[in-house]
């Protein structure tokens, strides 16, 4: 547990302020972790406010018309998050008496939400010891672990999630997640990971080979393949033919 250790102690002092942590409860967090795919937390943050507080429980989200909820997600993106929200909502509603499931396995079931969101809440919401693992994880991993096959393999993926699985303490499994994700965003970036502020770097494999830079690996992307097509605009004075 070296590297949960090491990890908390950062987590504690470094994180960032941020509205879901402030107040936590599972449909909070399975607001924000909606909200937070592919989009940046600067973006997400007011949003989150304005979408909490008109929909300050699943019941209100369950019971809102769809447009609203779209109305409240509008120049966010991705909008099959916000109807697979309310799908979840509705869901948990008639068939969980209006609270969400509390084991990854039920969280799955919910419209839209996959396993790395499923193991978010569960371990965040509910203390579940599972590992949420998602592209920044993925990414923290592969380099602590020096993993040198593609991220892009299932097999990967599953060794990953094991080899994080392992380290999830039992008594902060939901901020040990939290923590990988800011590890992540903050210090083990994509380009350029800043190995020398970071917490686990003594225990981190991949910067003792000299791999951090070569680490995740990922499968190379299939050649684009070239169309040939062929088009004719006539022209008869101002008329014109497409
Ligand atoms: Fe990432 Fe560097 Fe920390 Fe290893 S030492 S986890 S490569 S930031």
């Amino acid at each position: 547990m070296r590297i949960a250790a090491a990890l908390l102690r950062w987590y504690d002092g470094a994180k960032r302020d941020l509205p879901w942590r402030r107040e936590t409860s599972a449909y909070r967090t399975l607001v924000s972790e909606a909200m937070a795919q592919q989009t940046t937390l600067a973006v997400v943050v007011p949003y989150f406010q304005r979408f909490l507080a008109r929909f300050p429980t699943l019941q209100a989200l369950a019971e809102a018309p769809d447009e609203e909820v779209m109305a409240h997600w509008s120049g966010l993106g991705y909008y099959a998050r916000a109807r697979n929200l309310r799908r979840a909502a509705l869901a948990a509603v008639s068939e969980h008496g209006g609270a969400l499931p509390r084991t990854e396995e039920a969280l799955r079931r919910l419209p839209g939400v996959g396993p790395y969101t499923a193991a978010a809440v569960a371990s965040i919401a509910f203390g579940a010891r599972t590992f949420a693992l998602d592209g920044n994880g993925a990414r923290v991993l592969a380099r602590l672990f020096a993993v040198e096959d593609s991220i892009d393999r299932a097999a990967t993926r599953t060794r990953l999630r094991a080899l994080g699985t392992a380290e999830v303490p039992a008594d902060r499994p939901g901020d040990f997640n939290q923590a990988v994700m800011e590890l992540g965003a903050l210090v083990c970036t994509p380009r350029r990971p800043r190995c020398q502020a970071c917490p686990v770097a003594p225990a981190c494999a991949g910067r003792a080979r000299g791999l951090t830079v070569d680490l995740p690996r990922r499968a190379p992307k299939p050649a684009r393949p070239v169309v040939r097509v062929a088009c004719a605009l006539v022209t008869d004075g101002a008329r014109l033919l497409l």
